[in-house]
């Protein structure tokens, strides 16, 4: 095989798939058609690419065994979407055009979150919840079901036990020991978690953790009491003076394409595609205010600046493939501003009472989602394991249940579930972040934000693309791995000192 023509290639194809999905989300094109692209580029993901990928991983030594097993497993991740790309393309099509019936109006499935977030009646929330998981039990999971299966003999025909036992191969990761560290987390924070959780949520639902469900978080989230402070205009511009207060003009980087246009099919929640590396990175946001609309906005905004300052001299596989929890965790450096009082009251004007308050709120909310991961991971893990995938929808209530300590429904066991345990990235990157923001508070201070030199030493570690795993980046920061001391150490500060 001619490698380098195979990098090559495959760089084209992944930008081909990158402009498709920012087209799409960013409502700029109805459909969206993976499956031709797939066609088009059909010879990289030929069967026996998979054995030629892993020997040349098992030969090589180094820097050259790293680059194997980067193409190793884009190879394998393409290859099983590979298989099921027409069913990918109808379920997306079905996704968009689904609609369920709310007070006798017909409301489109992917707009009904937004209106379940808003709703301040409790039975209302019920309602919309209801049917939103009948849709997916009724019509969803019929495919999802098909998604799976699929998906999971390819991976046994590979040469696997399991999904499972494939990706931990291929990601290098000891599934078995992560899940154990997070449920050191959650038992760590069981106490913490349920007296402030459930404190908060008395307080501004009135309703009791025991009788909570999940729909009530998404209400909770939303938090429109704090939407004085964020509002809709100010967004870009805050994120904008954010980043020149670290020496980074956003106004000079041309290889960022900030897409703030109103669409009507735009998604709502900001993301970012990364056409080419570095030269084409879209920033796209449709700015609705309001806290969650900030934090996603500053997480796609870590992803943005992050890309567009990769190095263009790097090769392909450092630049667009690798540990994805680096990207992840530069996302969570800036999207932990949102933590962060000073920043609060320096950039958004809060007065110091009302950023205390935020600042509990905001981890609090962390804090929620990190056990949720913790629960993701158990119930993927069982998922994925090789035995049969129907019938777990109790397991999958059963175990969110435990840990978020609200009533959880069982539907969406399928849809839930990220490919390729994309959840183990989270969960690295905010161990990784919470490291990463020790090193940056120790060497710049609490308003880091304000410094050129933080600016400076975040775009030299962002050059390096994914080049070095987030183990190899915190080694050379000084510490000894990955260490899940510091983000429970930083949860529990968070909530317990913030209160
Ligand atoms: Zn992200």
């Amino acid at each position: 095989m001619d490698i380098e023509k195979y990098k090559k290639d495959s760089e084209n194809f992944l930008s081909r798939i990158e402009k498709e999905y920012y087209l799409h989300f960013s409502g700029q094109k109805d459909s969206l058609n993976l499956s031709d692209i797939y066609n088009e580029y059909d010879s990289l993901f030929l069967i026996e690419n998979f054995n030629f990928f892993k020997d040349l991983k098992d030969k090589s030594l180094g820097e050259d065994k790293k680059r194997a097993s980067y193409l190793l497993k884009f190879y394998t991740e393409c290859y099983l979407e590979r298989q099921v790309k027409d069913l990918v393309d109808k379920m997306a099509e079905e996704e968009a055009k689904a609609v369920i019936e709310i007070e006798g109006e017909k409301v489109p499935f992917r707009y009904s979150e937004v209106l379940l977030s808003n709703e301040p009646n409790r039975k209302k929330r019920d309602f919309i919840e209801y049917k939103r998981n009948q849709k997916v039990a009724q019509s969803f999971n019929i495919n999802l079901i098909k998604y799976w299966k699929t998906v999971h003999k390819h991976a046994c025909d590979l040469g696997f036990s399991s999904y499972r036992e494939l990706f931990s191969f291929l990601k290098d990761e000891d599934f078995n020991r992560l899940e154990s560290e997070m449920e050191k987390l959650l038992s760590k924070t069981r106490d913490l978690y349920e007296k402030n959780f459930g404190h908060l949520l008395k307080k501004e639902l009135g309703i009791g953790l025991e009788e909570s469900k999940r729909s009530d978080f998404s209400f909770f989230k939303r938090a429109k009491k704090y939407d004085i402070f964020f509002k809709k205009g100010c967004l870009i511009d805050l994120f904008r003076e954010t980043l020149s207060g670290m020496g980074i003009d956003l106004d000079k980087q041309s290889n960022i394409y900030l897409d703030v246009e109103e669409r009507k099919n735009k998604s709502p929640r900001a993301f970012c595609c990364t056409v080419c590396i570095p030269q084409e990175i879209y920033l796209v946001v449709m700015p609705t205010g309001g806290q969650d609309d900030y934090e996603a906005m500053f997480h796609e905004g870590g992803h943005a600046q992050h890309f567009a300052s990769t190095k263009s001299s790097l090769e392909f596989e450092y630049r667009f493939l690798g540990d994805n929890a680096v990207t992840e965790g530069y996302a969570f450096c800036l999207e932990h501003l949102m933590q962060n009082k000073s920043w609060l009251v320096d950039m958004l004007r809060m007065d110091p009472a009302a950023a205390d308050e935020f600042v509990y709120f905001s981890n609090t909310i962390k804090l929620w989602f990190c056990r949720r991961y913790a629960a993701k991971l158990k119930y993927e893990l069982k998922l994925q394991d090789g035995t049969d995938i129907e019938g777990k929808d109790g397991l999958y209530s059963e175990i969110l249940t435990s840990s978020n300590l609200m009533e959880w429904p069982s539907e969406n066991y399928l849809k839930d579930v990220d490919e390729a345990f994309y959840c183990t990235n989270y969960i690295r990157a905010w161990i990784f972040e919470a490291q990463l923001n020790d090193y940056m508070l120790n060497n710049f201070g609490y308003s880091w934000y304000k410094k050129k030199k933080a600016g400076d030493f975040l775009r030299e570690l962002w050059s390096y693309g994914q080049k070095y795993n987030v183990q190899e980046i915190l080694s050379q920061l000084g510490y000894k791995g990955l260490n899940i001391n510091y983000l429970i150490d930083q949860l529990v500060n968070g909530v317990a000192g913030g209160k």
